[in-house]
């Protein structure tokens, strides 16, 4: 049989997945029109948000973990690169090909098993949006708490896989506080169950624990077991603005000495308010040079006097033209601001480095004084936002993307940041992980024996290294 060989990120050699019999094998596995190769419509599998481009050979969609099997045991026979894709909008390229070979798409793999609200859990597919996966538990009353922002597009399997975080994230924690039990197939198409339907599991090591941010590249994750809770009676969302990002982020630890645990704190600076307002004209305040959002949820007598609370705390700490809603569409309002920064951003350039370090949450002052600095020191437009109330900052360099020398300058104060993340205590990235784009910084925030063990859990569940190859290691 004919195969060409090519090589990957590491310069190892691989069979191509587009030879005539391979493919003829992934069809007789998922079906003629499961398989894609028309070069234009695997061209949109080649990209994530990061929008850079490297097309597979071919998308393949099972439904089943008996066809997700099959095609791993093939791609090891054979050593094609196998990509897991879920919504496609993760923000470091995880889900891109960048050693060719397959994309798995997990499209078709929509199904809810069991929904079980005497239990709390909930048992699906990977291929559901994290929008379709709350609607269906809220018609039961019940809430799936995490949250990204991305939950219209992005995929339940991308979560986890990402460890995806969000903004209820304060009270709620990330997406891996609510896997409870998962169903992988391992790159040698072996069916592996980790944890299970309960919350209490301390049989083994917490191989859950490790799927969750794996980013594809220990097995590709066919089912999920999915921690529920009660849907709160009520929520309350009170804005506020600030004479500077300092002030607004010194509030943030001012909330848990009165006893109030808010779901949601965020944080945006005058360069955001001033970019969302020339694009939505919301009516921001000119003066604003932070605005602080705050968030709470419970009872509806709880949530009634943790606003007033909060709307009390603020004031006392600086803050000024405090807007607490009265109706869920004026809460929807106040949050409308929030949603509207990343693209309101481009105003200031073509080209928007956009990364998530973090930090203890009572270093965010620090951390976004010094950030700016940093930007100051290399003459670089810089943007702040973000879920402070974790101390995860959404630090964004803006430049023109022609300019060879105002990318390269962005680039120090990428890595300048990453250092000054992990000096104050902190990390790389909060939630968009590793992907291809921030591999060559993993030795900032890992020191290495830890890599080292890193790489060998690699090894054990990926021997032949086809699964998502040239991501988080260097
Ligand atoms: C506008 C916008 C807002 C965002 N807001 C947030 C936010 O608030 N919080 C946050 O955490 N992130 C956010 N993100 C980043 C992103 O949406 C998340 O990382 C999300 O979890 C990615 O999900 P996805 O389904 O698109 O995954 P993809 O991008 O498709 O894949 C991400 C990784 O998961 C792997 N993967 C996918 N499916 C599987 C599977 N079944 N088994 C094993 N591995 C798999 C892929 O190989 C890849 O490594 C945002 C992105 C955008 C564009």
């Amino acid at each position: 049989m004919f195969e060409s060989i090519h090589f990957n990120s590491k310069g190892r050699a691989t069979t191509t997945a587009s030879n005539p019999a391979v493919l003829a094998k992934l069809r007789g596995i998922v079906g003629e029109e499961n398989v894609v190769i028309d070069p234009e419509k695997v061209e949109p599998y080649g990209a994530d948000a990061v929008k850079e481009k490297f097309p597979p050979e071919a998308v393949v969609f099972p439904e089943s973990t008996a066809q997700m099997v099959e095609i791993l045991k093939l791609a090891n026979e054979h050593l094609f690169p196998v990509t897991a894709r879920g919504g496609g909008v993760g923000y470091t390229g995880g889900a891109v090909p960048i050693d060719g070979g397959i994309v798995i798409g997990t499209d078709r793999m929509k199904k809810i098993i069991e929904i079980n609200a005497d239990d709390l859990y909930v048992i699906c597919q990977p291929g559901l949006t994290t929008f379709e996966l709350q609607q269906a538990v809220a018609a039961q009353g019940l809430l799936f708490a995490p949250d990204p922002a991305s939950y219209k597009d992005s995929f339940i399997g991308g979560n986890i896989a990402e460890n995806a975080g969000g903004m209820r994230t304060p009270k709620y924690g990330v997406t891996k506080h609510h896997v409870l039990g998962l169903e992988v197939v391992t790159a040698i198409g072996e069916v592996i169950r980790t944890g299970g339907k309960t919350v209490k599991n301390v049989v083994g090591f917490d191989l859950t624990g490790l799927m969750c941010g794996s980013e594809g590249m220990l097995g590709i994750i066919t089912e999920a077991t999915l921690k529920l809770l009660p849907m709160p009676e009520a929520t309350s969302t009170v804005r506020a603005n600030f004479h500077s990002m300092e002030a607004a982020c010194k509030v943030l630890t001012k909330f848990t000495p009165e006893g109030l645990l808010p779901m949601a704190m965020e944080v945006l600076d005058k360069y955001c308010v001033a970019a969302v307002e020339e694009n939505f004209a919301f009516g921001l305040s000119k003066d604003a040079e932070a605005i602080l959002i705050v968030a709470v949820d419970g009872s509806t007598e709880e949530v009634a006097r943790s606003a007033q609370m909060i709307e009390r705390i603020i004031g006392e700490n600086g803050g000024f033209d405090i807007l607490r809603a009265k109706t869920k569409e004026e809460e929807d309002k106040l949050w409308d601001v929030r949603r509207a920064i990343s693209p309101s951003l481009m105003k200031y350039g073509t080209l928007k480095i956009n990364e998530d370090v973090v930090v203890p949450r009572s270093k965010v002052p620090e951390l976004v004084a010094r950030i700016e600095q940093i930007g100051r020191r290399h003459d670089t437009f810089v943007a702040n936002f973000g879920h402070a109330g974790d101390g995860n900052i959404h630090v964004n360099f803006v430049v023109d993307r022609d300019d060879a020398d105002a990318v390269a300058r962005a680039r120090q104060c990428v890595s300048e940041t990453f250092q000054l993340s992990v000096e104050l205590g902190g990390t790389i990235s909060g939630e968009h992980g590793i992907g291809y784009v921030k591999a060559q910084y993993m030795d900032y925030a890992i020191d290495r024996p830890t890599l080292e063990i890193m790489k060998g859990i690699k090894k054990v569940f990926d021997p032949n290294g086809i699964l998502n190859p040239g991501k988080m290691f260097v």
